[in-house]
């Protein structure tokens, strides 16, 4: 029961890792700053470890259904029609394999066998019952012991074992090439991009983001050219932080930097610092500046800073844990550079917002380059990007994919594709067709659909009666984006959905908007109290209610909508921002003005709720009429569901804000 439209709002629940760290709790100890630092041949030793597991993991990806009960009369007839690829005898068991088959489940291609397994009669060998048929092209294996097969099996796992361990050192004796050692490599735990590569990624690879990339070609021309900006007195920027929301291509775009200014390029994400043993995220930044300061010109990358670099709560736990120390760390390293220091730091998040102001400052990460989700156009190079090498049929067209994924992240548009070529396999078809490319969209945006979740009668009509509500309210509504699907085929965990699309990009939204989108939202529940009465008020509403309550939130704390409060932030420390980096003034409120929040925001939200009933109520019939359609057929597109407004008075005029 969800009503999917305003991209999300990055919440902040990614909890920062150090939680997981079980020394962090402990006083800080002279743990000695090398003394704890894994030692290489137990690092490979545990890689290996891990890379069986891992291989162990994907065999298993294949899954025999075994029919035990099987009877060994039908076994034979199979095996001579040929519907066995494989019978395996392993002492008095037989086992036929059929073909594997493949389908999908959750996100993943498994392969399934079915095997028909029956006990051979004390007294007949396979010889006897004839599965010896020359005529026949089934395979047939016969297991000398248990001990033997369980070794077989084992063999891809020890493969994979010795493979890593083999490209582990060469990848050591590589880095030990050019000088710098290899305990070096594993001490600041960066990987370094070799700017030789052949598979390197360029601007070419960044499809879109043509503002993105020239901000960061400039950055790109300092590090070949420092001289002349020197020669102008210009001071070369230190740190440049990319932001913007998931998936737009950030890490991308660094990766692209690294490509083209084909200078060495250290690359670190702020979670692996986060992992790491008390004392050594510290020396870890301290090495990994050595050695990009030795290696000038050159560029660090510190992917997914926010995990470093929160903002350092006052007061709370004395502020003296692993992250603290790591950010001081950089902060230190990238004041002690000097003008001459061809050294930058490139960082990124997601979360620009709970940042600690000191990391803004000038000389340190004084360059911004915000990356918006794609639009139109840019969503359409993307697109045509990741369709290379996928065979499109002619009835898919990009434009018109683009114009439907309003607010889809650069990562999305491709996940979108690969799962449009995925289902293309799956049904054997030769080329990517437009409906399946549609099907992949609402993978993307609704959630895969369950259809093994079942539901009662009486929740398959209370889902649709709700569903329908959410579409007649938005219809009703002069700023909500029109009505693109009503499903009630469950999802995720959601029995249904209405799915409003956006005709156009937007950049801010209204606070007419805001209000009529709050409406939208209790339309759900408000149709189940109006049809069903307040008794039989489920609980599907919770997350409409949920995303309305933190909209209204917004409205007031941050947006300045509420009149009588007035335009001021009130949030700063409480509600997360936007991935912009709201200048926060880390105020706390006062209880006085907390209370008056609290009650303009439910003032806000039963008022919107009393809107969406008003509507409710005066589209009884009309409800009734869809609501019955809908359970019928199980999924409504805007096509129809807008058929049955055709002379219905009081429809608004959809307005552009
Ligand atoms: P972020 O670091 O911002 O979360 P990534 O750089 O990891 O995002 O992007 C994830 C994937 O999304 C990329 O590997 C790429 O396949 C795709 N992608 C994102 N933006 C673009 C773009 N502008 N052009 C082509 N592919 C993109
Ligand atoms: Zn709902
Ligand atoms: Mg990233």
């Amino acid at each position: 029961m969800k009503k999917k439209s305003l991209p999300k709002i990055p919440s902040d629940k990614k909890s920062s890792g150090i939680l997981r760290n079980p020394l962090n709790g402990s006083p800080k100890g002279g743990s000695g700053k090398g003394s704890r630092r894994p030692n290489p041949f137990v690092v490979l030793v545990l890689a290996a470890v891990f890379v069986s597991a891992v291989v162990a993991l994907f065999a298993s990806d294949t899954k025999q259904n075994v029919n035990e009960k099987a009877a060994l009369s039908d076994v034979i007839a199979q095996y001579h029609s040929g519907a066995y690829s494989e019978i395996i005898v392993e002492g008095n068991t037989l086992s036929a394999k059929k073909p594997a088959k493949e389908k999908i489940v959750g996100d993943r291609v498994v392969k399934i066998v079915d095997v028909d397994k029956v006990l051979l009669p004390p007294n007949d060998g396979i010889v006897d019952l004839g599965f010896n048929d020359k005529a026949v092209p089934t395979k047939l294996t016969i297991k000398e012991d248990a001990l033997g097969n369980a070794l077989i099996e084992l063999i891809p796992t020890l493969v994979g074992a010795v493979l890593f361990l083999g490209v582990a050192i060469f990848l050591f004796s590589r880095m030990g090439g050019g000088g710098a050692n290899p305990v070096a490599f594993i001490k600041s735990r960066a990987r370094i991009y070799d700017p030789k590569a052949k598979d390197k990624v360029t601007f070419a690879d960044v499809a879109g983001s043509v503002e993105e990339k020239e901000d960061l070609a400039e950055v790109v021309d300092f590090l070949k050219n420092p001289k002349k900006y020197r020669d102008l007195g210009a001071k070369i920027p230190r740190g440049v932080l990319m932001a913007g929301p998931p998936g737009t291509g950030k890490t991308l775009l660094a990766r692209a930097v690294a490509g083209e200014a084909e200078v060495p390029f250290f690359s670190i994400s702020g979670s692996e610092f986060v992992e790491m043993f008390v004392g050594v995220g510290a020396a870890r930044v301290r090495d990994l500046f050595k050695e990009a300061k030795e290696k000038a010109p050159s560029i660090i990358f510190i992917d997914e800073i926010d995990a470093i670099g929160k903002r350092r709560s006052p007061g709370i736990g004395g502020g003296h844990d692993e992250r603290e120390q790591t950010l001081n760390q950089i902060l230190t390293e990238m004041d002690g550079f000097d003008n001459e220091t061809s050294v930058i730091i490139l960082a990124a998040t997601n979360r620009a917002d709970v940042l600690d102001k000191a990391l803004l400052r000038p000389g340190r990460f004084d360059r911004k380059i915000v990356i918006n989700l794609p639009n139109l156009e840019d969503r359409k190079k993307i697109l045509e990007f990741h369709a290379k090498g996928k065979p499109l049929d002619a009835d898919v067209d990009l434009s018109s994919v683009a114009a439907t994924t309003v607010g889809f992240s650069g990562a999305d548009l491709g996940n979108l594709l690969n799962e449009a070529a995925i289902l293309a396999g799956k049904l054997s078809s030769k080329t990517v067709t437009a409906a399946m490319i549609q099907q992949a969209i609402e993978k993307v945006v609704m959630g895969n659909t369950k259809k093994s979740l079942r539901m009662t009668e009486l929740e398959k009509k209370i889902t649709a009666y709700h569903e329908v509500g959410h579409a007649i309210v938005g219809k009703m509504l002069a700023h909500t984006d029109p009505v693109h699907k009503i499903s009630i085929i469950p999802r995720g965990g959601a029995g249904g959905v209405t799915w409003f699309l956006p005709e156009k990009d937007r950049t801010y939204v209204s606070k007419a908007k805001y209000f009529d989108e709050l409406a939208t939202y209790y339309g759900g529940r408000a149709a189940e109290e109006v049809f069903f009465g307040s008794d039989f008020i489920t609980t599907g509403a919770s997350s409409d209610i949920e995303r309305a309550t933190e909209m209204a939130r917004a409205m007031v704390m941050r947006y300045g909508f509420d009149e009588d409060l007035g335009p001021e932030n009130f949030a700063a420390e409480q509600v997360a921002g936007n991935y912009l980096g709201a200048e926060g003034s880390g105020k706390i409120v006062s209880e006085k003005t907390q209370e008056k929040i609290d009650e303009k925001v439910r003032l806000i939200l039963k008022g919107s709720y009393s809107k969406a009933k008003e509507i409710i109520l005066a589209n009884r019939e009309l409800h009734d009429r869809i609501a019955v359609k809908l359970l019928e057929k199980e999924e409504m597109l805007r096509e129809e569901f807008d058929a049955f407004f055709e002379g219905v008075e009081g429809l608004p005029e959809k307005a552009v804000a």
